[in-house]
């Protein structure tokens, strides 16, 4: 009998582009395609990762951090593309070839939020999440009794993803700017709002609450994601999250932070 591994791997994390592996011991899913497909393969093997092996890719939203590297990458893997209609039709709608061509995705699978779907023996549940998208979603994913959550790209936490986030052994979710550096920040007063608007990104001490009153403490790996690094300072996100959990609770808790220019070591369970 294969040994029980669920792993999660990021291979990047933020603004300049968005890519995780998640495996089982038979499945390997990548959430996003938001580097160039030659650094997402890069990154692949600098993780001792064959990308042959991968067996499909699962969109998020059709901003360009989390799907730049879609259209070569889907090309040369010729793996399906899991996305919801919507998001594809923004995204065609967006994106075009070299040659400036609309670009069809051959094997494009179409889900829905709130609808599970199942890669192999990984069950995936896409949920939607408050972002400035067409149709935003975050995931968990299931395999070998392991419960993976994935969620970024958010302006806050409603319940609804409260309740999606529950009992999650590995959670990846966005702790993306300090108010006080954004606010003092070098963007564009409009950016700015859109970033804290309730469809913009969490901020650290919004996270902070979710950890502090809705967190049910069960992962054991918990992975702050999508930091700015413009309006974010690592030690600050790490600091706040650490406060929010409190002493006891942080024995049980392996925090990491998901880096934007190198992988994240994979994380096994
Ligand atoms: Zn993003
Ligand atoms: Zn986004």
């Amino acid at each position: 009998m294969l040994p029980i591994m669920v792993s999660v791997t990021v291979l990047a994390s933020g603004s300049k582009g968005n890519c995780t592996l998640v495996a089982s011991s038979s499945t390997r899913v990548l959430i996003d395609a938001g580097l160039s497909c030659r650094e997402i393969l890069r990154r692949l093997s600098l993780c001792g990762e064959e990308p042959s092996r991968l067996d499909a890719v699962v969109i998020t939203h059709e901003h360009a951090d989390h799907v730049a590297g879609l259209r070569v990458l889907a090309r040369r893997l010729k793996i399906p593309i899991f996305i919801t209609g919507a998001t594809y039709h923004e995204y065609q709608r967006c994106t075009r070839d070299a040659a400036g061509k609309r670009v069809s995705l051959e094997r494009h699978e179409l889900f829905q939020s709130g609808s599970a779907f199942q890669i192999g023996d990984i069950d995936v549940m896409p949920f939607t999440i408050p972002h400035d998208a067409i149709d935003p979603v975050g995931f968990t994913l299931r395999a070998e009794g392991i419960k993976v959550g994935i969620c970024t790209d958010l302006g806050y936490v409603p319940a609804s993803v409260r309740d999606h986030l529950r009992g999650c052994h590995v959670l990846m979710i966005e702790s993306n700017h300090d108010l006080e550096l954004l606010r003092g920040g070098p963007y564009p007063w409009s950016v700015k709002q859109r970033v804290m608007s309730r469809v913009g990104h969490l901020s650290n001490d919004t996270l902070a609450d979710f950890l502090t009153t809705d967190y049910d403490g069960s992962a054991e790996f918990l992975i702050l994601a999508h930091l700015s690094e413009q309006n974010n300072h690592p030690e600050i996100a790490r600091v706040t999250a650490e406060r929010a959990l409190g002493q006891p609770s942080l024995l049980h808790n392996r925090l990491m932070l998901a880096p934007q220019h190198e992988p994240l070591a994979a994380v096994r369970l």
